[in-house]
């Protein structure tokens, strides 16, 4: 894919994301990777949705973080996102939102549990929350160490399963195959959320589903026996 091609395609998923509904303020950005994974092409910062257009994207290097296309400044987020790229090779979409269900979750410091079909069909499990950021992980070096502590929280989980966390007292971040994808895994979330916080609501000690139900929904749409919808 060209960059202009690729600058193009992650400023539809920003409108996208924005038209979605999930954007509160301007806390609301996707990124995507060109093919060859060193170039990071995001929204810039401090530029109004109508005012948006896919010239004004910004190209980083992923070795670096430095700007090597566009003239703008990069969303302050870039660095999480950079992060997120370096470790996770099913991303090539990178979307954070401060979407309202999500976020409650995430100050809730409280995993989207999976609790029925609708989650399994997207997340092979739980969405992590990740540990709460350090004072020094804070004040030095922040977006990169929210990055970092989301990379961590995926030691003991698969990435390319469950592509999706919850920052502790923050909130989503989401990606995918490609931006657009990336889109719908944010959305997915905030879904997934809303309905996870009305099961709870009405019954706050159902068990959770078996794990044949899980793997019986996530398994014919993902993987080498996937069947559903071919
Ligand atoms: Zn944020």
């Amino acid at each position: 894919m060209g960059s202009k091609q690729l600058k193009e395609e992650v400023y539809e998923a920003n409108m996208e994301l924005f038209r979605s509904g999930l954007v509160f303020g301007t806390f609301g950005n996707v990124s995507g990777i060109d093919e060859n994974r060193e170039v990071v092409v995001i929204k810039p910062s401090g530029v109004n949705y109508d005012e948006l257009t896919s010239e004004k994207m910004v190209g980083v290097a992923l070795k670096d973080g430095k700007v090597v296309e566009g003239t703008l400044n990069p969303s302050s987020d870039t660095p999480t996102h950079i992060e997120i790229y370096r470790a996770f090779e099913s991303a090539s979409g990178v979307v954070h939102t401060h979407s309202e269900f999500a976020t409650a979750f995430s100050q809730a410091r409280r995993p989207i549990r999976c609790m029925g079909t609708t989650h399994a069909d997207y997340f092979y499990g739980d969405i992590p929350i990740s540990r709460p950021l350090t004072e020094d992980e804070t004040i030095n070096d922040y977006e990169i160490n929210t990055g970092l502590v989301i990379v961590e929280t995926f030691n003991a989980v698969d990435s390319a399963e469950i592509p999706a966390v919850l920052v502790a007292n923050h909130g989503p971040f989401a990606w995918g195959s490609t931006a657009h994808k990336a889109v719908e895994n944010a959305m997915t979330l905030e879904y997934l959320a809303k309905i996870e916080y009305k099961t709870e609501v009405l019954n706050p000690t159902v068990p959770t589903p078996p794990q044949y139900l899980i793997d019986k929904h996530y398994l014919r749409k993902h993987g080498k026996n996937a069947y559903y919808g071919q």
